[in-house]
């Protein structure tokens, strides 16, 4: 193959992408903000919109365009890969070049459960989603490129109101749509305050009956949490879910179903009616 095109909003991710771009390229060339010497030549550009640098690095003749794995990575991959009508694979884990003309790579599908192997015609857009080890410093050309003017403009950002909490959070109550109602998701939050943790959910509770805010859902399309102690309320454990939670330090499920998934993933587990479980320990507690 003869060049790859890799971009990354940060430092580790444009490494990572260049030293898979040169596992298998004759010729890399790198797109950033940082002036970073991986790359045979960097685009060194002036603006960060992504329809801007997508419009750029679609312009960029290449066989492979490979990207970080932040969300603005991939949204910058997927609008080049619509711009130019080429292939896109998310989230690579290996990837090889057959007979010079297409791409043979394999991603993480369902959660984690399976490995899919794909195949794309050359030039193709991917995502890495693994380290691909490390790449030497080089003697790069640098180019200053001023980017188009975005034809998004940003009207008002203002900070979200939990998220970050959540992500941070050391003690997560976290309901699902066993809970039965929104009133009762009143009592997690009761609880939550009384043990000094924060309020998280599973997608349903969020997406479909609006119990929680959207920045609360915990799980594949949501936040990744890492709490002491995750207590998981009505919540059945789906791979979608557990994925979000998998790096807790002690996960406690209440669920009246003794085979629901969550109970073979949990450390402590009480078959039981979650909403008694809040009402029993928020009594307890404050009577402590
Ligand atoms: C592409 C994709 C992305 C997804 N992303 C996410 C994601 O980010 N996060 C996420 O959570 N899901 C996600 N999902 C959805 C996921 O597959 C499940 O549908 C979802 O997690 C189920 O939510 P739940 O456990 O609240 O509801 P259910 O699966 O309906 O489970 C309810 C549970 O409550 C129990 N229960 C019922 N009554 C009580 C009671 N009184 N007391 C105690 N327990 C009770 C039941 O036994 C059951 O186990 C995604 C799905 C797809 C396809």
């Amino acid at each position: 193959m003869t060049r790859a095109v890799v971009f990354s909003e940060d430092l580790n991710g444009f490494k990572n992408a260049a030293s898979l771009a040169y596992s298998i390229a004759n010729e890399v060339y790198g797109v950033g903000y940082n002036d970073v010497k991986y790359t045979d030549k960097l685009y060194l550009i002036d603006r960060t919109e992504e329809d801007s640098i997508a419009d750029f690095i679609s312009s960029i003749n290449a066989n492979l365009y490979v990207f970080g794995n932040s969300k603005k990575d991939k949204i910058i991959a997927a609008q080049v890969a619509g711009k130019r009508k080429i292939g896109y694979i998310p989230d690579i884990i290996s990837v090889e070049v057959s007979e010079g003309k297409k791409v043979i790579a394999e991603r993480v599908a369902y959660s984690g459960l399976a490995i899919s192997k794909l195949e794309c015609e050359l030039p193709c857009v991917v995502t890495v989603s693994k380290s691909f080890g490390e790449v030497k410093e080089r003697n790069t050309q640098i180019e200053r490129v001023n980017l188009k003017e975005s034809k998004i403009k940003v009207i008002e950002s203002k900070k979200a109101t939990s998220s970050a909490d959540l992500a941070n959070a050391q003690i997560i109550v976290s309901v699902g749509r066993g809970l039965g109602s929104k009133d009762n998701v009143a009592l997690a939050e009761e609880l939550a305050k009384i043990l000094g943790g924060a309020v998280g959910g599973s997608r349903p509770v969020v997406t479909e009956l609006g119990w929680l805010p959207e920045d609360r859902q915990i799980g594949l399309s949501g936040i990744k949490v890492r709490p002491k102690l995750y207590i998981a309320l009505g919540i059945s454990g789906q791979p979608q879910h557990l994925v979000g939670i998998k790096d807790s330090k002690i996960i406690v499920a209440v669920n009246t179903d003794k085979n629901a998934p969550i109970v073979d993933n949990a450390d402590y587990v009480i078959i039981g009616d979650a909403v008694e479980f809040l009402k029993t320990m928020i009594e307890r507690l404050k009577a402590k």
